[in-house]
């Protein structure tokens, strides 16, 4: 990922801006600190050279399941710590950054010693196995529990992170402390006593609460390895880029420290580690001696969460729109069969369409839905509703490219009210409400309402103001439909002039790296992310949403290889994003280099040697291919992020794009595929496409499919009947 390098002293400016004058300093507290370091580099000393008599220097170090090492280290210093020998100069260099003098620059570095000293100590349990404690503590979390959350963590759905420590005034205010921090969705760290105390009033902790007991004392390392992890894995920021990973950990993970009850020196130097990072520290005792921003005293309980949340600068959006059914992601699944049906929309039986519109600010009225014609009253259970919805939005940062990214939420959103189903998009829409939903009220307007209140609170860089209206009238409906036409038309016509040539930037898209750490899809124009769910607009848009998410930009430059597609700029970022393991990648073949394959492919190619082609098959199809392997085990071979030159996942839709393996012979080469892969590519200009590509029309009735066999033999035969031209392509191994 391309990561422009903060240096040291770009750094400090940024955050020194925000830390009191050095005559300001509150020397105690400093003190303190300074004494605490010094100690929890002498215990890890202490604990080291004890290891290192009874164990060797070769003795190996490390957490289970994690791909970083020591992560705190791997992260800070890029060192990948394996044996116990290397931990004695790191932890000597740690030693020596302890400068005397009382400032907040040397008090950070204490804190940054501390973090290391925490870590090499609870290392050092771990090699003579006497932790984590039996559960529910956790001790180290391993990767799968970071990839698990933190893509949402950095991404804000997860809208902070609370680290507390230490023990409540009682149990009871504890687990009220602890549950009002679940109920805003944060994330929870609880070390020392206050795991016991959440224990007693039966507060659920654990990894499916999102709130992890790790332990006692250092174990809250185990925290800010989380964090750097989530950094390293999200964040696309490569190992030992310290001041890079401080940066991100102060600006993209919301984390703030809670300490409850008395403190000791250790503890004063573990916080001013979470100041290093740029995580607050809140204290429920007086602290005679405060840093503004960064170690306040706020001992009154009955507001302390809000107070901290504050303090770190988490403000909640509300996610949950005002209307009368329940409402959220668990809800996208549900069915509402024809018995539960009130009445539907579309299916053939009534007109439907929505349309998103960028309006400028002068043709929106913020928040409004109107609805011209009946409302849910005006029809009777078992019509056929005409509905046309118009979303007009205006955004400073808005773009037209984006009108159709923002109109497939729609479906979602919808989904996400209980008693609502939604499915397809623009004029082919099809939906039902229920009658529960009828009974509790649901009108047509509270569409306009769920959408405003989503649009809002998933794309607030983009959509500044929206307005909704929601036809029924049968007649508007059918003219405004014609508006709609002229509209999805002069988009696709703008989406066909995109193509990988006439673009500057592709964007990388890192969001399955939470399961396989070294993938990275590379979206262009022609080439849509391997899930089938992200295009070039789609990562395009996301970029503008969260410039430090998923998608980044990668300015493209001139090619390598024209012919196979290989470019400096894209080697670099997949070379960065797959930490070295992947140098080159092509995206023009799947024979030499191509690009890696995580594990939520829509489909993949395979390479069919008797037929001098390719064979495509579907996460749909479950039977045999002819390669004599089926979809899932086929998956197992080219899944997990590595290179797999003759085996590739991709997007259906890659399968229609120009540029699907061209370098290879391109759509000529394909020889098989399922039936209903066939089916869904001719609903999508297939047979268009092959005529375009000087194939003919019907050269999808030359592709065999399972009818005609799952054996070479047998495809082969029908290939040749057919006249299939890739018999007479140059040999493609
Ligand atoms: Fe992103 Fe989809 Fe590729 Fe995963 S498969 S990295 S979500 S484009
Ligand atoms: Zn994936």
């Amino acid at each position: 990922m391309a990561v422009a390098q903060i240096t040291r002293e770009e750094f400090e400016k940024i955050y020194e801006a925000a830390i009191p004058s050095p005559e300001a300093m509150p020397k105690r507290l400093l003190r303190r600190a300074l004494d605490g370091t010094i100690i929890a580099l002498s215990y890890a000393e202490i604990l080291l050279s004890q290891a290192l008599r009874l164990h060797g220097p070769d003795a190996p170090v490390g957490y289970p399941d994690t791909a970083y090492y020591l992560p705190v280290i791997r992260c800070l210093s890029g060192e990948a710590v394996t044996r116990l020998g290397e931990l004695v100069p790191i932890l000597n260099r740690m030693r020596s950054q302890v400068r005397d003098e009382l400032t907040f620059a040397n008090a950070r570095l204490w804190g940054e010693s501390t973090l290391y000293a925490a870590e090499i100590i609870e290392a050092m349990h771990y090699l003579v196995k006497d932790e984590p404690k039996v559960e529910p503590w956790t001790g180290f979390l391993p990767d799968p529990a970071v990839r698990r959350y933190g893509i949402k963590l950095v991404d804000w759905t997860i809208p902070g992170q609370a680290v507390i420590l230490g023990k409540a005034r009682s149990s009871k205010e504890a687990a009220r402390i602890v549950e009002e921090i679940m109920g805003n969705g944060l994330m929870i760290f609880a070390s020392d006593e206050i795991i016991e105390q959440c224990l007693e009033e039966n507060v659920k902790l654990g990894v499916d609460y999102i709130a992890f007991p790790i332990g006692n004392f250092t174990q809250v390392i185990h925290a800010v390895n989380y964090a750097l992890r989530a950094g390293m894995a999200f964040g696309g920021i490569p190992p030992g880029l310290r001041e890079q990973h401080r940066d991100y950990q102060h600006r993209r993970v919301r984390a703030f420290v809670l300490q409850l009850g008395e403190v000791d020196e250790v503890k004063v130097a573990a916080h001013f580690g979470a100041i290093f990072l740029g995580f607050p520290v809140i204290l429920d005792t007086p602290v005679d001696e405060e840093i503004k921003d960064w170690y306040v005293s706020h001992p009154d309980y009955s507001d302390i969460v809000k107070f901290c949340m504050e303090t770190r600068g988490i403000k909640l959006v509300s996610a949950k729109p005002n209307i009368p059914l329940n409402f959220g992601p668990s809800f996208e699944g549900e069915t509402i069969r024809k018995p539960d049906c009130y009445f539907e929309m579309g299916n053939g039986k009534s007109p439907t369409f929505e349309l998103v519109r960028m309006v400028d600010l002068d043709h929106v009225k913020d928040g409004q839905v109107e609805v011209i014609g009946p409302e849910v009253d005006g029809f009777p259970e078992g019509a056929n509703v005409p509905i046309g919805t118009i979303v007009d939005i205006y955004g400073r940062k808005m773009q037209a490219d984006f009108e159709s990214v923002l109109e497939r939420r729609i479906h979602y959103f919808t989904n996400y009210a209980e008693g609502l189903w939604h499915t397809a998009q623009r004029d082919m829409t099809w939906l039902r409400v229920s009658k529960e939903a009828i009974a509790k009220g649901f009108k047509f307007r509270h569409f306009g309402d769920l959408l405003i209140a989503k649009f809002k609170a998933e794309f607030p860089a983009i959509v500044d103001r929206v307005q909704v209206t929601i036809l029924t009238d049968q007649a508007k409906v059918l003219e405004a439909l014609k508006l709609a036409k002229q509209k999805y038309l002069e988009r696709d016509q703008r989406m066909q002039g995109l193509t990988d040539d006439k673009v500057d930037e592709f964007y990388t898209c890192t969001l399955c790296q939470s399961f396989a750490p070294t993938h990275a899809c590379i979206i262009a124009p022609e080439r849509v992310g391997l899930c089938g769910a992200v295009t070039w607009l789609d990562a395009k848009a996301s970029l503008e949403i969260n410039p430090t998410g998923p998608n980044q930009p990668i300015v493209k430059g001139p090619a390598l290889d024209d012919e196979r597609g290989m470019w400096a700029s894209v080697n670099d970022i997949v070379n960065a994003a797959s930490r070295g393991n992947i140098p080159e990648v092509n995206l023009y073949t799947f024979l030499d280099k191509p690009m890696t394959s995580c594990g939520c492919f829509e489909s993949i190619i395979a390479i069919f040697p008797e037929a001098n082609g390719i064979m495509v098959t579907t996460r749909e199809h479950k039977g045999m291919t002819p390669c004599g392997m089926t979809f899932s085990t086929l998956a197992g071979q080219v899944g997990g992020g590595l290179q797999t030159p003759g085996f590739m996942g991709v997007g259906r839709t890659y399968i229609l794009s120009k540029r699907f393996i061209v370098a290879d012979g391109g759509l000529a080469r394909v020889a098989w595929m399922p039936k209903e892969l066939k089916s869904y590519l001719i609903d999508r200009g297939f047979r268009e496409r092959c005529e375009q590509a000087g194939l003919g029309a019907d050269f999808i009735d030359k592709i065999a499919d399972e009818s005609a066999g799952t054996t070479p033999e047998e495809v082969v035969a029908f290939l040749s009947e057919k006249g299939h031209p890739c018999l007479s392509l140059p040999s493609i191994i």
